[in-house]
């Protein structure tokens, strides 16, 4: 039984994994020199490898996605993954926000320990292979090193991600390859981006990089605690990314999107209220805020920039309306930051494309997993928890085919 894996991110190496325990000869083709480079990039910040919630909960944040992950997530959960990273030396830990990190916090170390199991295991890489579509004979494509190959294995699993930071490797190439095949792909669109946002240049030099700390945005109803920092385009962040999924619908369908950002959302407008009414007596604006309502400068910065959008003088202004505005700040999102510094793609091979198993219905002995399927999700550890899940569940459909 030999199976072509083609992208070596988590959903391709997680096919091969299973793959090669079920006795598959396991090929892995990479078209980069080495592999899991954005999985590499995820552990820069702390790898968020999924989350403690309960699992219903957890399977809501897939939103319209779910019922087409729900068998693959449930076969193989959140604590099954807890239960993975332990057995290759990265036991995990809960993080105060319920998300879950291996201890070393990286990948590094997990993908280290990873590949030599996974060569253990007999499964082969060829690197620096881009695959780049069928021949009219069915087989697969690569340019290699060595020039054009092809190749007809019994099966075939395709994990070739999105089509964010395009230079680690995914770059939605595949889309092409697919369609002549006459497969619905939904176009891939930035998710868990940041936004743009047409800052004055005083704005926008000064305070470009620095984090809004301990705010609230809210947007269509929804309200996310977190942190946003100022871009040289506009604005981007955790907590930007949890609303991304709304704002992008409605940027795009409107041109734009208006975001309301609670500077001290701590505070009770009555309690913030009487703050702001204390005598300003000689101080700056800035210097008052800074005291009175204990705003850091680029809070401050934004406040500024927002009521002079508004036509407003901040020092005109009676305390109760300061106040409200403080906590609501609206920021006018005009377009969704490129694609290229996303952190994942919405968009994809489309779920009726496939079966329960992950094989195109189109394609029989082909089966595709990960970001590069229809489906979007908040940063927290859903996208790696549904890279691995799907991946696993694609390597278990191959393995059934092949048995047939
Ligand atoms: C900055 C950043 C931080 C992130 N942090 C987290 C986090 O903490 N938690 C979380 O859950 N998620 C996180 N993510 C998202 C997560 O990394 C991705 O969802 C995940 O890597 C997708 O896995 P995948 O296997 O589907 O695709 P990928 O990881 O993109 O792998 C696809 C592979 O296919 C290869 N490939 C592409 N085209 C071809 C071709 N034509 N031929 C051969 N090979 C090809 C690529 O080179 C790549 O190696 C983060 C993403 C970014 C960008």
């Amino acid at each position: 039984m030999d199976v072509a894996v083609i992208g070596a991110g988590p959903a391709g190496l997680m096919a091969a994994e299973v793959l090669a325990a079920g006795g598959a000869r396991v090929t892995v083709y990479e078209c980069m020199p080495s592999v899991g480079r954005k999985f590499l990039l995820a552990g820069r910040g702390g790898l968020n490898l999924t989350h403690s919630e309960p699992l219903d909960q957890f399977l809501q944040r897939y939103r319209e996605a779910m019922p087409h992950l729900r068998f693959a997530i449930e076969a193989f959960p959140p604590d099954a993954l807890r239960a993975w990273s332990e057995a290759l030396g990265q036991p995990t830990f809960v993080g105060s926000s319920g998300r879950i990190f291996p201890q070393a916090m990286k990948a590094s170390p997990l993908l280290r320990a990873w590949l030599r199991r996974l060569d253990q295991s007999g499964v082969q890489l060829a690197l620096r292979h881009r695959w780049t579509g069928w021949s009219a004979n069915g087989e697969l494509q690569f340019e290699a090193p060595e020039g054009l190959t092809s190749l007809k294995p019994d099966a075939a699993v395709i994990a070739l991600g999105g089509a964010s930071w395009p230079k680690l490797g995914a770059d939605g190439g595949w889309i092409d390859s697919f369609k002549a095949k006459g497969v619905e792909i939904a176009p891939l669109r930035a998710a868990n981006s940041g936004f743009r946002v047409g800052w004055s240049d005083l704005f926008r030099n000064r305070f470009e990089g620095q984090p809004l700390k301990g705010v609230a945005l809210s947007f269509g109803g929804e309200t996310m605690r977190g942190e946003a920092t100022i871009t040289r385009e506009g604005i981007e962040g955790g907590a930007i990314y949890a609303l991304s999924a709304p704002i992008r619908d409605a940027v795009l369908a409107h041109g734009e999107a208006v975001l309301h950002i609670a500077l001290r959302p701590d505070l009770a407008k009555s309690d913030l209220t009487t703050r702001v009414s204390a005598p300003r007596q000689k101080q700056s604006m800035s210097t008052y805020l800074r005291k009175a309502a204990g705003l850091s400068p680029v809070a401050i910065g934004l406040l500024q920039e927002a009521t002079i959008a508004a036509g407003l003088n901040l020092s005109a202004m009676d305390s109760e309306t300061l106040a409200a505005l403080i906590n609501a700040v609206p920021v006018k999102l005009t377009g969704v930051a490129s694609i290229e510094r996303a952190i994942s793609t919405a968009g994809g091979i489309t779920f009726n494309e496939i079966d329960e198993h992950y094989m195109l219905h189109k394609l029989p002995g082909v089966f595709v997993a990960g970001e590069m399927l229809d489906w979007e999700a908040p940063t927290g550890g859903y996208l790696l928890q549904a890279c691995f899940a799907t991946g696993a569940a694609a390597g278990r459909g191959a393995l059934n085919y092949l048995k047939r």
